[in-house]
């Protein structure tokens, strides 16, 4: 068994703080902080420029990438780091409608992040050739499916609800429907076995500062399926995706694989904290991770139902169909988590009313969630919430 004592030490988790935000920006990871300062003083600092050949920081994109890969079940060579995800889902998305000139229509759902969804409306007017965009309900993306579709593009696991498609049988239907499927894999990486590749996904793009642990800003990365990638022409044709970026050719020439989804200057630092926070997935097995990722919204979900009636559960009801986090609704939700922050328990608010907690197992554990419970339940059952200062919105909920 992964043992998620042991992880659990490799977090810095301030004193007092109850962590239930890691859907949203994972916390930093011991290792992390002298790992960063290794690479600004010994690489940077010494190596100068040098520093792209001796410390490898060229090859970081490509070999993170792959570490990635086995988180997602990509095959080996098919995921890149760079940009952030909504480059990556302007790139995937680019490519794929080109892959299917014929088409015009674009299936989404109503439940995407919305820079997703933001994205394809501006890669729409850009391409001018009246592409169309659908976003029904999540249940009702499968009846949309049909010979029309160019591309279905979706993210597993609802940001707000954590509700979770059905990756295998959506991307079997469109692909039979002859279309191109792209998932977003933001709340999946890192927090579910996933299998691009059984799977069959056509593109997958996700973020690694959620689940994964990268940090603030860290890279995004993007996988193609190894029968498209030395065909798909990526729409943002940067140096370093070209054949040879150093021949400083002045004609764009698409680089071999997924090399080619790069486009310019890599983050190193970030890629830096990003390299010491993967380390930890060494020694984590997926399966594990979801029995003991379940066990813990399980509980959460028994305790909260159990203490506050003014909170209604958002998130599946059957683990299978969520991921790794729970949301409630609850009328004065702003509020009720500012008053909950300011005890220590982090989650997060989305508009318009949801409260929402990820559980991840690397550092979560039951007693955590005990805690969570009742201090929530003392905040939602003696109001604690109703007070001024909790109502005034930041910028970042
Ligand atoms: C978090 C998230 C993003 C964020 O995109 P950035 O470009 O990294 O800011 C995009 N899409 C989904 C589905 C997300 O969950």
């Amino acid at each position: 068994m992964t043992d998620f004592s042991k992880t659990k030490q490799l977090f810095e988790l301030p004193e007092g703080i109850i962590y239930l935000d890691g859907n949203s920006l994972g916390p930093l990871p011991k290792s992390a902080k002298n790992r960063i300062a290794k690479t600004i003083s010994d690489e940077w600092g010494q190596m100068l420029i040098t520093g792209w050949n001796k410390a490898g920081w060229m090859a970081q994109p490509a070999k993170l990438g792959d570490q990635i890969g086995r988180l997602i079940g990509a095959e080996a060579g098919q995921t890149v780091l760079g940009d952030t995800l909504s480059i990556k889902v302007y790139q995937a998305l680019a490519s794929a409608l080109e892959m299917r000139p014929d088409r015009r229509v674009i299936l989404s759902d109503s439940g995407n992040f919305p820079t997703d969804l933001y994205m394809a409306e501006g890669l729409i007017r850009s391409l001018d050739k009246g592409h169309r965009l659908i976003t029904p309900a999540p249940e009702e993306v499968e009846a949309h499916i049909n010979s029309d579709l160019a591309v279905l593009m979706l993210t597993e696991v609802d940001y707000r609800t954590g509700r979770r498609h059905d990756m295998a049988r959506l991307t079997k239907l469109a692909q039979d429907a002859g279309a191109l499927v792209i998932w977003d894999l933001a709340h999946s990486a890192g927090a579910l076995p996933v299998d691009v590749a059984n799977g069959g996904a056509d593109f997958a793009v996700g973020c690694t500062y959620k689940y994964l642990n990268g940090g603030p800003g860290a890279p995004a990365f993007i996988y193609v399926a190894p029968r498209h990638s030395d065909a798909a022409r990526p729409a943002l044709s940067g140096w370093l995706g070209h054949a040879a970026p150093f021949a400083f050719d002045l004609n764009y020439q698409a680089g071999r694989g997924i090399e080619r989804m790069r486009v310019g200057t890599p983050p190193v630092l970030q890629m830096a904290s990003l390299e010491a926070a993967l380390a930890i997935w060494d020694d984590v097995n997926l399966d594990h991770l979801r029995a003991a990722s379940i066990a813990l919204c399980e509980q959460f979900i028994k305790g909260i139902e159990a203490t506050c009636p003014d909170l209604s559960l958002a998130t599946p009801r059957d683990a299978a169909q969520r991921g790794s986090q729970v949301s409630f609704r609850c009328e004065n939700g702003y509020a009720a988590m500012q008053a909950l922050i300011a005890r220590g328990v982090i989650g997060d608010f989305r508009a318009p009313d949801i409260m929402r907690f990820g559980f991840t197992p690397l550092y979560i554990d039951k007693g955590d969630v005990a805690r969570a419970i009742d201090i929530i339940a003392d905040v939602m059952q003696n109001r604690l919430w109703d007070r001024p200062e909790y109502k005034v919105r930041s910028a970042v909920t």
